[in-house]
């Protein structure tokens, strides 16, 4: 499918694109993809599956590399996740009362940030329903070979 400029009518064409996330006070910026832009405006088009790449690298880069993360962090990692409040505290083994506390919190924690990284690993790898994992504490978990 061929896409064209909302502003200048003009075919898009994919090539390097310098995508710019702020979480907090934290600008990521992400050059690892390309993206369909106007070769006039420099204006890109990206899909929702892109758009979600993007937060995701940020955020997981954020957790895991920045010196300091705010709670800001922890609630866009959160977004990203696609959990309430009360459905992340059960994966991170607390309650809800304290993921809100996190959330506003100026710093939070390294061995927190490592933990909500490892869960932005396993919904990229099709762990689509963490949600469902943590609210059933009693269900039995498989693992078995991958295929292909
Ligand atoms: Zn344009």
């Amino acid at each position: 499918m061929e896409l064209y400029c909302h502003e200048c009518d003009i075919k898009l064409v994919r090539g390097p694109w310098k995508h710019t996330t702020t979480i907090g006070k934290i600008t990521v910026v992400d050059t690892s993809a390309t993206a369909e832009t106007c070769p006039q405006c420099g204006t890109a088009s990206l899909s929702q599956d892109e758009a979600e790449g993007y937060q995701h690298r940020a955020a997981h880069l954020v957790l895991t590399q920045a010196k300091h993360a705010t709670g800001e962090a922890l609630k866009y990692a959160r977004s990203i996740l696609g959990l309430k409040q009360k459905e992340l505290a059960v994966l991170l083994d607390t309650n809800e009362q304290q993921i809100s506390r996190w959330e506003h919190e100026e710093t939070i924690d390294r061995r927190l940030r490592l933990a909500v990284a490892e869960l932005l690993d396993l919904s990229q790898r099709g762990e689509r329903s963490l949600a469902e994992l943590g609210t059933n504490g009693s269900r039995q978990l498989e693992i078995t070979p991958r295929a292909g």
